[in-house]
């Protein structure tokens, strides 16, 4: 049996691969394919093996593997993306009649889901404060079904009070899930703090080079587990092994790339505190944020994330101006990757709690492995391009 270490460094070098099945190079091949070869015709309805590249191959497989490790899973679903890991997860589970909490700083897409899609099968949607804690309990029904969390939110970087909710939730017999795409599973462990079902976008820092998309869905729940499988294999899901291989090569990194991302970051955010056409900094390892002590009861660290607001005077079409002066910044969707990238995000908002329209504009910052000084540089002059 091999042994593998309890540290995440070490554990990250070890997951993923099994050189002794793979002519002992350090990392495994890529096996594609769709039709699986059978001895014999009558195995081919009797075989308890694989039957189909649906299902995936020694690729995949190593993947799924490698997230159970460092999730503490007892099985792991792999998604064509993100958002396909959440939307599976919500059919897997939910049925018509049902109610289902999200947290209002939900993934976008995952909102539209929830009030297009889930609301034409009949699924209630109701979305909740994300500083709720233990008072969730008082938005049960009784047929709520599930918990969608997701702390903190990718723009507004709330977080959520996730032993609270979880003990009204298993208080209930309802179901809990988080998108922790932004701890990644490294700085936070979501299984181990009771929730149910952990998601990962794993076009993020996963992959980490801007050329993935792929999705997973964590549980140590064997009915669950079950439930997500058939959902998948019902929905006629695939994941194609390449993009497993990427994903299994940028996890050899993930650790080393985020903590430099936190870092830089942290250092920038500081930085820029006290700028006078900004008035916050979103960014809850910040001692001054109002999520500081729960962060740091739960969480090992931050990543690449962090937003600001910038002075109320300042419109859509200044910020435009703004990030367009920043040109050392890409403007695309998405973070984790190797790239520092800009997003203004006041028009994605669509929010019921915390008064953001009434807010200056947002925006949302992914720090990647530039020089931090070039960072640094490249957002003053785009401050200073607002007053220009
Ligand atoms: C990007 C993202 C997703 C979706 O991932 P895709 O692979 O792009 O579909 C889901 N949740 C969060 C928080 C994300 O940032």
């Amino acid at each position: 049996m091999k042994q593998y270490s309890d540290r995440l460094d070490t554990l990250l070098t070890q997951i993923g691969r099994n050189p002794n099945s793979h002519e002992n190079f350090v990392n495994p091949p890529i096996q594609r394919g769709s039709t699986i070869l059978f001895d014999n015709a009558e195995d081919l309805y009797t075989n308890s093996k694989k039957s189909y590249g649906l299902e995936g191959s020694s690729t995949q497989d190593l993947l799924s593997e490698a997230l159970d490790m460092l999730m503490g899973s007892i099985g792991t679903v792999l998604c064509p993306s993100g958002l396909s890991a959440i939307t599976t997860t919500l059919l897997a589970l939910l049925k018509s009649g049902d109610h289902l909490l999200l947290s209002d700083s939900v993934y976008g897409p995952t909102r539209r889901f929830a009030t297009e899609f889930l609301k034409g099968l009949g699924i209630e949607s109701e979305f909740y404060d994300p500083r709720i804690g233990g008072n969730i309990e008082h938005l049960f029904k009784p047929n709520t079904k599930l918990i969608m969390l997701e702390s903190p939110g990718s723009l507004t970087l709330e977080i959520q009070d996730i032993p609270a909710i979880v003990a009204q939730a298993e208080a209930r017999n309802i179901i809990t899930a988080i998108d922790d795409t932004w701890s990644a599973g490294i700085y936070m462990q979501p299984l181990k703090m009771g929730v149910d079902i952990s998601i990962q976008a794993l076009t993020k820092y996963q992959g980490g080079h801007s050329d993935v998309l792929l999705g997973s869905i964590s549980t140590n729940c064997n009915e669950i587990l079950s439930k997500l499988r058939k959902a998948y294999l019902n929905l006629g899901l695939g994941v194609a092994a390449e993009e497993a291989w990427l994903c299994l090569r940028g996890m050899k990194t993930m650790k080393l790339r985020m903590d430099h991302c936190d870092f830089k970051a942290r250092e920038i955010a500081q930085f820029l505190m006290g700028h006078k056409e900004i008035v916050e900094i979103i960014h809850p390892a910040l001692e001054t944020s109002p999520d500081y002590e729960i962060f740091r009861r739960d969480f090992t660290g931050a990543g690449a994330l962090f937003s600001i607001i910038l002075d109320p005077k300042y419109k859509a079409d200044d910020v435009n101006r703004m990030l367009n002066a920043m040109d050392l910044f890409g403007k695309g969707f998405s973070w984790g990757g190797y790239e520092s990238l800009v997003i203004p995000c006041t028009k994605q908002l669509n929010r019921k709690f915390g008064d953001w329209e009434r807010k200056g504009q947002l925006v949302r910052f992914s720090i990647g492995l530039e020089d931090i000084e070039d960072l640094k540089e490249n957002i003053i002059k785009g401050l200073e391009s607002l007053s220009a």
